[in-house]
């Protein structure tokens, strides 16, 4: 039976990475190389359980870094494989899979030719994403990879929820329509939350909160996605870290007329200078920070935390609707999982639907996986943590033959 599976997930400018074996599902060690392409590439390290640690490797390109990793996981001393012929898989995080990829597949030239016509989707990270894999097939040719994308858990979404109300030559000339994000992480909550509800997950209807720097919501009918709040690209839908989320598209027309800026310019500005640090000034828009802000008084903080409850139980409410009643709304992502002032923003706002706060639950769950709302509310409010690396794995295991 295959076990030993890498994780890969790479970046213009990062690589990370977790070995997993498969037997228990158990993750033995993870990091990343972080300054790909800089005299200053650094590679934090740990074992399971262990400490991290941080140590200059050269990497100036995405093969010498997963080189430095596969040196680190076969280390005598730091490692966790004995030789590299341990590595029986590697899945791969992709961003975009368009309407080409509706599920992960096993990476081959034919597939990889695919993979690389998707690039004009996503020009930031699709190249890195094809840089990582072809770095790995290079560097052990005989392992099998699996891609696994970003955007394949939302490809159920009905014409209804994924076309724009646009011309329809915009979509067949070039493929504008709604892809959504977070695809994995949301795959693997449904799967979590059947568990948790004890139902198949071709009977439950949820709405799925992923909240973190980036967050989408989606909703799940009968276990697939009939929407989700991310579009053609991540920056649609929730008041993010540094993305704006849903605008009058008029907006961005008036502004660069108003202040003479091109598009790049223009991405810059909806992706990384708005959100929650476009409104508050505070770096990253960083949820922690902002909660802290907000309760020593600080208007800014207070009104970005209102702005991120109403925009996120907006979602809610109408996917809760198009689902048909949700059977429970999940809570994921950083601040998910750890925010018990951001799910209150959302949750205060979902009384309409029968919700009710657990306040002390609220307060006290952190970092794993419980209910936050009393056992009377109408609807359950569960917190489970994702992980998209381990959903990556299973993935993986299954297309690379595992049983
Ligand atoms: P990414 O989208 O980059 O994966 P994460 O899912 O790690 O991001 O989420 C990052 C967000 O989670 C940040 O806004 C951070 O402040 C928030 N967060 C992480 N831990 C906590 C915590 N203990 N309390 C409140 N917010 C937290």
């Amino acid at each position: 039976m295959l076990r030993k599976i890498l994780v890969v997930n790479s970046g213009s400018s990062s690589l990370k990475f977790m070995m997993f074996d498969m037997k228990g599902e158990k993750m033995l060690a993870k990091g990343l190389v972080e300054r790909i392409g800089s005299p200053n590439a650094n590679l934090v390290y740990s074992r399971a359980g262990e400490p991290k640690a941080s140590s200059p490797v050269a990497a100036p390109d995405h093969a010498a870094a997963l080189k430095a990793v596969l040196a680190v996981l076969t280390d005598p001393a730091k490692g966790v494989l004995k030789s590299l012929k341990e590595v029986e898989a590697i899945g791969h995080r992709v961003l975009h899979g368009a309407e080409v990829f509706k599920e992960s597949v096993k990476v081959d030239k034919a597939v990889l030719a695919k993979i690389r016509k998707l690039v004009p989707f996503g020009p930031l990270h699709m190249p890195a994403n094809v840089g990582g894999i072809e770095a790995c097939m290079r560097i052990l040719p005989r392992v099998p990879n699996v891609a696994v994308f970003d955007t394949a858990f939302h490809q159920t979404m009905p014409p209804c929820a994924a076309q724009y109300a646009l011309q329809p030559k915009y979509y067949k000339k070039y493929g504008i329509r709604k892809y959504g994000f977070h695809g994995t992480s949301h795959k693997y909550i449904v799967q979590a939350a059947a568990k948790w509800l004890r139902k198949p997950v071709s009977r439950v209807n949820l709405v799925t909160c992923h909240l973190g720097n980036g967050s989408s919501i989606s909703a799940i009918k009968n276990g697939k996605v009939l929407d989700t709040s991310m579009g053609l690209t991540p920056l649609a839908g929730l008041v993010m870290g540094t993305r704006c989320g849903d605008i009058d598209p008029a907006v961005v027309f008036t502004v660069a007329a108003l202040e003479k800026m091109d598009p790049a310019r223009l991405d810059r500005l909806f992706n990384k200078e708005s959100g929650l640090q476009g409104v508050t000034g505070v770096a990253g828009g960083d949820m922690r920070d902002i909660c802290a802000k907000a309760a020593k008084g600080d208007e800014a903080c207070k009104l970005a935390l209102e702005m991120f409850g109403h925009r996120a139980a907006f979602y809610v409410g109408g996917y809760n609707t198009l689902v048909g009643g949700a059977d429970a709304i999940i809570f994921t992502g950083g601040i998910g999982e750890n925010s018990s002032d951001g799910r209150e923003q959302i949750m205060k706002r979902l009384g309409a639907l029968g919700v009710k706060i657990d306040k002390a639950a609220n307060a006290r769950i952190r970092g794993e996986a419980g209910l936050v709302s009393t056992k009377d509310s109408k609807i359950p409010c569960v917190v489970l943590p994702t992980n998209e690396e381990l959903m990556i794995a299973r993935e993986t295991f299954a297309l690379a033959g595992g049983r």
